[in-house]
């Protein structure tokens, strides 16, 4: 299992895949699973407020 942004493997981070399957986003993309690491959910979250500031101001 890889994150679909930055395409690390589930199993180099800490605690391997058991954890990461707590801890990182799932979601499904086109009828396939895909992961995304908390750092990458972090930063999509980031930039999706980005986009809703600039849009709302
Ligand atoms: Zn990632």
């Amino acid at each position: 299992m890889q994150c679909s942004s930055c395409g690390v493997d589930a199993s180099s981070e800490p605690g391997g895949l058991a954890a990461a399957r707590v801890t990182w986003t799932f979601g499904t993309e086109r009828g396939r699973t895909v992961w995304t690491c908390p750092a990458c959910s972090r930063r999509h979250a980031r930039s999706m407020e980005g986009r809703l500031d600039s849009a709302w101001w």
